[in-house]
């Protein structure tokens, strides 16, 4: 047979696009993923001890978009969650993100959030429109501040220096001058009520959708005849990397299950300036999950190199001028759309993600009979 489509990843921009084209114009999908599941990056497991873990990163479901909400809340009920975030550094946690508490345990007494408002005007270096993300942070708090919590982060994250990163990276973390520890500022925290992978599921579910897993397109495509192709894989990898490898930024997860009922404070504890890893999560805290064992995830850094899963684009402007050759190959490319995180060569998050696929789906021309 041929297929209307042929769907390369089942991660949440290949899902989306699939269950709309099956079911709005009752389109036929082949989906393949090389990985053993669907979901991609944000799929969620219960491990050998029975937790349920995150096996490829912390993934909190987060959104401002009541459109993104509505679609996804026909294939699942939400676990609401305050994602709070602590970070270890000077031999102790911090609140994190920076916040009027954080401020307190600075001074070591009490204050408030007009103390801390003019604290942090004396140390903000003025900078009108920060070009990278060490300006965005001492912008904001100060160079003290910066080097505490952000600095030495974000070179073992990214293996450079934040003068060298987008201001989008680091000005993804908020600051705040009241007591919201929140890790997140969007309207709507929550995880999918039965988690992530059964979600996919239920997304995949149709008469017109198959899925195949351990499938990788390189083989597939010779084997499958389609009329239309979507790719969510890496941009560079389609090219076969004809302009260069683009830099993408790997990691390694370790995994650790361990007789206590919680073994950190907080779902998650950041490591500035100590240890080779990032981040240690403690997903039991957000899912609510009772059990008498727990399992922590930590989170090593390490640089992409085929083989590799090829985790986060480096926003960055020698990264994105790579990319831009890429882009213009792919727009010219017949009968392909190129969608999500890999694809686009962008840190999105998965709503951006959502938002992106549907917007894709509206404009596919539909197929002619
Ligand atoms: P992916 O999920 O990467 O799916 C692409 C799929 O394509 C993969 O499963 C891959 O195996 C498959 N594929 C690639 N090439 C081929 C091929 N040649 N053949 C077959 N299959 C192929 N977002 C949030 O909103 N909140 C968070 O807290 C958050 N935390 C994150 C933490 C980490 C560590 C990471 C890495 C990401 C995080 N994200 C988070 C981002 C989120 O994972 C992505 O936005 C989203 O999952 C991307 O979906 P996607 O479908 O575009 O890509
Ligand atoms: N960051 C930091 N210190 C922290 C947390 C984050 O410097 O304690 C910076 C770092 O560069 C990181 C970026 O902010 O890559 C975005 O952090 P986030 O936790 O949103 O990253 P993700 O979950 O996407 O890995």
């Amino acid at each position: 047979m041929t297929w209307d489509y042929l769907i390369v990843g089942a991660g949440f921009s290949g899902a989306v696009l699939a269950e709309r084209l099956a079911s709005q114009r009752g389109s036929t999908c082949l989906v393949i993923d090389r990985r053993d599941h669907i979901g991609g990056n944000a799929y969620d497991k219960r491990d050998a001890a029975g937790v349920i873990i995150h096996p490829y990163g912390p993934h909190y479901f987060r959104t401002n978009s009541d459109r993104v909400i509505e679609y996804l809340s026909q294939f699942t009920a939400w676990h609401p969650v305050e994602y709070k975030v602590l970070s270890w550094t000077h031999g102790q946690h911090w609140q994190f993100p920076i916040n009027l508490n954080t401020f307190e345990q600075l001074l070591g007494r009490a204050s408030t959030s007009e103390e801390m408002e003019r604290t942090l005007a004396e140390w903000r270096v003025p900078i009108a429109s920060p070009r990278n993300s060490e300006e965005v942070i001492v912008s904001q708090v100060g160079w003290r501040l910066y080097e505490m919590f952000f600095k030495n982060y974000t070179r073992k994250q990214w293996r450079r220096d934040p003068s060298d990163l987008d201001p989008s990276v680091c000005g993804r973390i908020p600051v705040r001058t009241n007591r919201d520890d929140r890790f997140c500022e969007e309207k709507f925290q929550a995880l999918p009520r039965d988690g992530y992978a059964a979600m996919f599921a239920k997304i995949l579910t149709h008469p017109k959708i198959e899925v195949r897993l351990r499938a990788d397109f390189r083989e597939v495509r010779q084997q499958v005849r389609y009329k239309r192709l979507i790719y969510t894989g890496p941009v560079d990898e389609y090219f076969d990397r004809c302009e260069g490898a683009l830099p993408w930024r790997s990691l390694r997860f370790e995994t650790e299950t361990l007789n206590v009922e919680y073994s950190q404070p907080a779902m998650q504890v950041n490591f500035p300036n100590d240890h080779d890893y990032t981040r240690v999560v403690e997903m039991k805290h957000a899912t609510g999950q009772k059990l008498p064992v727990t399992t922590i995830v930590r989170e090593f850094p390490q640089d992409y190199a085929p083989g590799l899963e090829p985790y986060y684009p480096i926003p960055a402007p020698d990264a994105r001028a790579l990319y831009a050759k890429y882009a213009a190959r792919a727009a010219a490319e017949r009968d392909v759309t190129f969608v999500g995180r890999l694809a686009t060569y962008r840190y999105y998050n998965m709503d951006q993600c959502v938002a992106a696929a549907l917007a894709e789906f509206e404009k596919l021309a539909p197929l002619s009979a």
